[in-house]
């Protein structure tokens, strides 16, 4: 049930217009149920000072629950009662100065009047509207008891397992924090009017989680909804930037749903429960550090979202600034150490029972690249004494491929190169290959997204505003989300222009194996074919124990190369 407190004359007056064009209705009135059997239900009313009273009060057991008559109810609690023109009124006799309150049959609505014309009147949007029945009006037995609850400010209970309803009517009034204090929209109003319709009793909603995506021009709040949809508004920031969104008949798990972000325009979302099913969730944003614009409600009906677009003044220049550190530092985490390249995993292919390819002389696959890994392996703790190298197998043994990458990972790695040998029934076939490990994405659907998630193109001149900026966003969010593939693919250029020979008659160069991805790599990663094991002249290069130091020491140039211009370019991006 919902309360709405009518601080403006012109809703005021629009509802009671409403009410009154709802009177011819009534006559078509027909009851919500089909089967009714008359009964009655104790009433226990206490006045206090252990004193008070028992009476039962007219009540209908249907297919559709327990109803009792409210006429009937407020006789029993000692309140005068009339129907005029299938108007129910109903009064407080005893209180001083009292109130009096309106309701009619098919009709949502109630409406409490004041004897003292300084007060407010107040009404109420009932879970269901009264049916009429010979002359009756009569509500679910909840509903009516919520109707006294509200208009009297007393508890009114009914308990299912006793089959009682308890009223006291002494102590304090509960006031104001009786439902929730809010307004209609006039429109809402005149749209009810024009249709000589009830606004329909939701069923309610519940709210089943809560994200902020922030954007480059603000951020939104997004709020799934599960079941049915209910009616929302906002009320814009406070002076302490706080907003509200509240929803009717609706309801969550308030712990779960209270939220804190961190470094954006949204601090946190707090929802509130208050009674009546309204829930309300207090967005707080950060006035400090964000020129709030505009606050916008809006119902997203297709995906059952309510959502809140929050725009702040963008600096457009100021915010590409920050986004290339926020891209770069998510990447590395703007920790010195986390981004240097202080571990290189080096990883021999094959070994143990697999010997991987067999030369035309019998050399193994897994001697040579084990070779080649020992002897690079060496120049690094050589030449850089501060750099850490792991080996997933530093001897004759199997280590199968899923292992490797959690060897990798396990150590922290920062750069993990795989060394092979190839082999080809075309035995002519010769030359090196630097091939890119990780997972590759479709650019043209990264574009889509990136676009989309760069700006909130709600501002009528955002196209204007943010011209050239989505294309710039999305250059450095594709790099910053496969870095590492875009620093694999550097790190395999670099190798390549070192191992590679002119002789080489593959004209391959660096290639992405997407089939060679059996483990996701969380760093940059590539594998080396160091020659074709297939042709005779390469294998006779590959057995030979200073050419494998030599092969070695060209791939370590190509990381050398590749950690200068790494370096260089974070230091820059980091302002360093
Ligand atoms: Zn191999």
């Amino acid at each position: 049930m919902i309360l709405f407190y009518y601080r403006s004359c012109a809703a005021l007056a629009a509802l009671l217009i409403m009410l009154g064009s709802l009177i011819p209705m009534i006559a078509h009135a027909s009851p919500s149920f089909t089967r009714a059997e008359d009964t009655t239900v104790p009433l226990r009313v206490s006045t206090g000072n252990e004193e008070g009273y028992t009476i039962k009060v007219i009540a209908l057991r249907t297919d559709s629950g327990l109803f009792v008559d409210i006429e009937s109810f407020a006789r029993a609690l000692r309140l005068s009662s009339r129907q005029e023109s299938g108007v129910l009124l109903m009064e407080e006799t005893d209180a001083s100065p009292g109130s009096s309150c309106q309701l009619r049959s098919d009709n949502n609505f109630a409406m409490f009047v004041p004897k003292d014309a300084q007060r407010m009147k107040r009404i109420v949007q009932l879970q269901s509207a009264p049916v009429l029945r010979d002359g009756r009006l009569f509500l679910p037995v909840l509903h009516a008891c919520r109707l006294f609850t509200l208009w009297l400010d007393k508890d009114v209970v009914y308990d299912y397992s006793s089959g009682i309803m308890t009223a006291w009517l002494w102590g304090t009034r509960l006031g104001d924090s009786v439902g929730y204090v809010g307004s209609l929209r006039p429109g809402e109003i005149q749209a009810a009017i024009e249709d000589r319709k009830q606004i329909p009793v939701e069923q309610g909603t519940v709210i089943k989680g809560v994200n902020v995506e922030n954007k480059a021009n603000g951020a939104v709040v997004m709020f799934a909804a599960s079941g049915k949809s209910v009616r929302a508004r906002l009320k814009k920031p406070d002076a302490n930037g706080r907003a509200y969104l509240t929803l009717q008949n609706a309801s969550c798990d308030v712990d779960a749903l209270t939220k804190l972000f961190s470094g954006g325009l949204v601090k946190s979302v707090t929802p509130i429960s208050s009674s009546g099913g309204e829930l309300q969730f207090a967005i707080d944003l950060d006035k400090e550090g964000y020129r709030i614009k505009t606050v916008d409600f809006q119902r997203d009906e297709p995906n059952n979202r309510y959502l809140v677009y929050i725009m702040s003044e963008a600096d457009v220049k100021d915010i590409r600034m920050k986004e290339k550190e926020q891209q770069i530092a998510s990447v590395l985490n703007s920790d010195v150490e986390k981004w240097r390249l202080n571990t290189i995993v080096l990883d021999a292919g094959h070994g143990g029972h697999d010997p991987g390819a067999i030369g035309v002389r019998g050399t193994r696959e897994k001697d040579v690249v084990l070779n080649i890994v020992r002897d690079l392996g060496n120049l690094i703790a050589q030449k850089w004494p501060d750099v850490k190298v792991v080996y997933t197998r530093k001897d004759d043994r199997f280590i199968p491929l899923h292992e490797r990458g959690k060897i990798a990972n396990r150590n922290g790695g920062k750069l993990f190169i795989s060394v092979h040998c190839n082999a080809n029934k075309k035995n002519h076939i010769k030359g090196s290959e630097v091939y890119i490990l990780g997972p590759h994405k479709s650019k043209d659907a990264l574009e889509v997204a990136m676009f989309e998630n760069s700006v909130i193109t709600k501002e009528s001149d955002y196209k204007e505003r943010y011209k050239g900026f989505s294309a710039e966003y999305l250059i450095m969010s594709s790099m910053a989300q496969s870095a590492f593939a875009k620093q694999s693919a550097d790190l395999a250029v670099e190798v390549q222009n070192r191992i590679g020979r002119p002789d080489s008659t593959n004209g391959r160069g660096v290639r992405q194996a997407g089939f060679m991805v059996l483990w996701t790599p969380s760093m940059p990663s590539i594998l080396v074919e160091a020659g074709y094991l297939s042709n005779v002249e390469e294998e006779r290069v590959l057995r030979d124990r200073q050419e494998q130091t030599k092969i070695a020491y060209r791939v370590f140039q190509g990381i050398e190369s590749y950690r200068k211009n790494y370096e260089r370019e974070q230091l820059a991006a980091m302002g360093k």
